[in-house]
């Protein structure tokens, strides 16, 4: 079931490149694998899969230890400040940064273990009061702010849009969060780079890609729906 989830949302992907008149390998594709057993990760490997992400990080560091060290693991989830030590050295990428206290103490871990940590800023663009994430008008001083950790690299900017049975209504935040992070790519701000924009989930994946979305995080359509009452 896993490996055909797997080769639809591959061939969707596929599709939705060559409609935005974009090459396959410019968007990555991360499989959210969060609250599901091991046995499906494997299969997804099988299937083809080689990042995963999870937003608990005693999940995703139990994980990462059990499966072969060529995969990348990416920090989706909100991250708390004590939890990100072990983090480091672990994950290709923290989606969910959208304070300078976080980003200063991955910088402080990141230095400790002489290693540099690739992070995104995450934008609430729809305003949802239930978000994380920082506003448009403060992801600009956040990024400059950010930009001064010399262990931290901003890579661009993530957003997840509201959850919708329509994924045209996410299309105007996909536009926005482009938007947004050309005009500050445009600032050349040093040791600050705006190329990767992680947006786009089950729902609306194929939307992003057409507005541009370089790595888009998909769970239920690859592993099906959560259970989370089995926790
Ligand atoms: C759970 C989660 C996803 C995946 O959601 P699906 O709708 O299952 O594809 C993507 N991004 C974040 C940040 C998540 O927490």
């Amino acid at each position: 079931m896993i490996k055909e989830n797997f080769e639809r949302v591959e061939e969707n992907i596929r599709q939705a490149c060559r409609r935005a008149g974009r090459n396959r390998e410019d968007v990555r594709l991360i499989a959210v694998s969060k609250t599901k057993p091991l046995p499906m990760l494997e299969e997804a490997m099988l299937a083809g899969a080689t990042r995963f992400g999870e937003n608990k990080v005693q999940e995703l560091t139990d994980k990462c230890i059990q499966l072969p060290s060529n995969l990348e693991w990416h920090m989706i989830g909100h991250l708390q400040r004590n939890k990100v030590k072990y983090l480091i050295g672990k994950v290709a990428c923290i989606h969910s940064v959208d304070s300078l206290r976080l980003a200063e103490q991955i910088e402080l871990e990141s230095a400790k273990a002489g290693v540099a940590t690739d992070i995104l800023i995450e934008v609430n663009v729809a305003e949802e009061d239930s978000k994380f994430g920082v506003s448009v008008e403060e992801t600009e001083q956040l990024v400059r702010e950010v930009s001064r950790l010399p262990h931290v690299h901003i890579k661009g900017l993530m957003t997840i849009a509201p959850y919708t049975d329509d994924p045209e209504t996410n299309r105007q935040f996909f536009r926005k969060l482009r938007e947004l992070a050309v005009d500050i790519g445009s600032k050349n701000i040093d040791n600050v780079c705006m190329s990767e924009l992680s947006m786009g989930m089950s729902g609306d994946y194929m939307v992003a890609i057409e507005e541009g979305a370089t790595m888009v995080r998909v769970g239920t359509g690859i592993f099906g729906e959560r259970d989370y009452t089995i926790r």
